[in-house]
């Protein structure tokens, strides 16, 4: 008996891999084009981690004229959840970011999803078991506690290796007849490496990095007949012709297991590209940004909110590459798409992901869109995370639009929306349904001088039809009158001559209308509000401040 017949005995309906080999023949691709591919497992939803490297794996296969893939890993069945793979591909689809090929779009490679080719980790554990590069493992529970037992006594490394790997040389006799009782067992890579051997993995965004050799008999299809990561890795991204390996650096420490089995199995080792995770800080410690605990991980959170996909882009660029920033900043007219991301600029350990420094992108992002582009996306927004808002808004455009132009068109345009959700907490105020439901909006105001004449001031002075020169000037000259000093000079040496300045004076107005201090151009706001509506405020205000 020899190894061809234990092959057939454990996998007697796999075809010969050579018919894969055929299947999946090399990539028609011009010279430098890179093959990547996005492999999540099924976790049911994109977070911030799995956007950032799958913007790596696109951007560099577009730029190079090459291909990027979604494989989907759900060969760990425990860790599988439901409709896992559905809820990737939908957040995927409304971030707009599309694979070339995948579970949906199909490709020349597939299946994509990998339970799914368990045929074809079957046909290359087969060709692994005929060569005696692989064997049946009947280890029990058991027996492998009691292994790492004496590891542990002996101060051995623990794991399943050398003369501990108890059936790594058992005789294919003895191996058969067990099958054939009815043994259970998995299948295990018989390592031909030595740990004291040393190997570099030439990582494209770390450097070299030195590790000893791979000697465990590492398992490469379990007990269900589905591969493990390992062995799954080097066989699909082999027949998928993936030529850069992007994925996260806790698969570092794998990478002397999969060099070696690349090597086993008789394939090109690909090059490796491990991205630093996203990460966060938590009082004084500095912890992986985690998709659990989290909820600025989860690219819902950010739709909930109303901060555009473009903007979750650009701020993934900008941790990505470290000059992406500043090319954008000089380059005002181009997209990400004309920036050319390389592996040398990409953090060598972890980003600490800034939430600030998201919001301060979505702003200037927002600063350069027209006021109805923000308005339709806003509509568009509050439908689905905002009804009340949307009712306010929809049947009177040109109210917001009129809004949202106030200091747009400018050289140094305002800054304060970051969010679809902004745009209601800039303008509130600007809608009396909502400004009546807030309960005692002046609650915080108080003067130290009697206010009244702002009503006098609204009926008999104000126009709206005035310019804004004119409106000032009127203002200054009823301030004047009223007791305020129109001059900073002449308040600074007599204060107590005055009930206060001009800028006094005005934010009597901005308080009235806005609740606030700070707020955009007072001249529009007071025209794109209205008098008629202004006389009602004015009163509300008074009677409100007067109680
Ligand atoms: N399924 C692996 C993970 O989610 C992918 C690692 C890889 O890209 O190879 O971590």
């Amino acid at each position: 008996m020899n190894y061809d017949d234990l092959a057939n005995l454990i996998f007697p309906d796999v075809v010969d891999s050579s018919v894969y080999e055929e299947k999946y023949p090399k990539r028609n691709l011009k010279e430098g084009a890179m093959v990547t591919r996005f492999a999540p497992s099924p976790t049911g939803f994109v977070h911030m981690g799995s956007l950032y490297t799958s913007f790596a794996d696109i951007r560099l296969a577009r730029q190079t004229g090459g291909v990027v893939y979604l494989r989907i890993e759900d060969t760990d069945q425990k860790r599988e959840v439901e409709d896992g793979i559905t809820g990737i591909i939908n957040d995927f689809n409304n971030l707009k970011i599309y694979f070339d090929e995948g579970p949906t779009q199909g490709g020349g490679y597939g299946p994509y999803i990998q339970s799914e080719r368990k045929d074809i980790y079957q046909s290359f554990a087969k060709k692994l078991l005929k060569e005696g590069k692989a064997y049946p493992c009947f280890a029990t529970e058991e027996e492998l506690k009691e292994i790492r037992e004496i590891q542990e006594k002996k101060k051995s490394r623990i794991g399943y290796y050398g003369r501990w790997a108890k059936y790594r040389d058992l005789p294919v006799e003895e191996a058969i007849a067990k099958i054939k009782e009815g043994t259970p067992y998995i299948i295990r890579l018989k390592s031909p490496g030595k740990f004291e051997n040393k190997i570099v993995l030439d990582d494209c965004i770390k450097g070299k990095i030195e590790m000893p050799e791979n000697d465990m008999d590492i398992v490469i299809i379990k007990s269900d007949g589905l591969p493990t990561y390992h062995f799954a890795h080097a066989v699909d991204d082999h027949l998928m012709h993936t030529t850069h390996v992007i994925r996260g650096d806790e698969w570092v420490s794998s990478y002397p297991i999969h060099k070696q089995l690349f090597e086993v199995l008789g394939f090109e080792v690909p090059k490796y590209a491990h991205i630093a995770p996203l990460t966060i800080k938590e009082g004084n410690t500095i912890r992986k940004l985690s998709k659990r605990k989290d909820k600025e991980s989860a690219i819902s959170f950010y739709h909930k909110l109303g901060v555009p996909n473009e903007v979750i882009n650009l701020y993934i660029a900008t941790v990505n590459n470290s000059n992406f920033e500043e090319w954008y900043v000089e380059h005002p007219d181009k997209t990400i798409d004309d920036y050319e991301f390389t592996f040398d600029k990409m953090p060598v350990g972890g980003s600490l992901f800034d939430l600030e420094k998201l919001q301060s992108i979505s702003k200037i992002y927002f600063s350069k869109l027209t006021a109805v582009d923000i308005y339709n996306r806003t509509l568009e927004y509050a439908k689905q995370y905002d009804m009340e808002f949307y009712d306010l808004i929809k049947d009177d455009k040109d109210y917001l639009v009129a809004l949202l132009n106030i200091e747009r068109n400018v050289e140094r345009p305002r800054m304060d929306i970051g969010s679809y959700s902004d745009v209601k907490e800039q303008f509130w105020y600007m809608y009396d349904e909502l400004f009546n439901k807030v309960e005692d909006p002046y609650k915080e105001v108080s003067y130290p001088y009697d206010v009244s004449f702002i009503k006098d001031y609204f009926i008999n002075v104000y126009r709206e039809e005035d310019t804004e020169e004119d409106w000032f000037n009127k203002v200054k000259e009823y301030a004047k009158d009223k007791g305020f000093a129109i001059n900073r000079k002449e308040y600074k040496e007599n204060p107590s001559n005055f009930l206060g300045n001009i800028a006094d004076f005005c934010s009597i107005i901005r308080v009235m209308l806005t609740t606030s201090n700070t707020s955009p151009n007072m001249y529009d706001l007071l025209k794109i509000y209205g008098k008629d509506k202004l006389l009602k405020r004015v009163d509300l205000f008074l009677d409100s401040i007067n109680k």
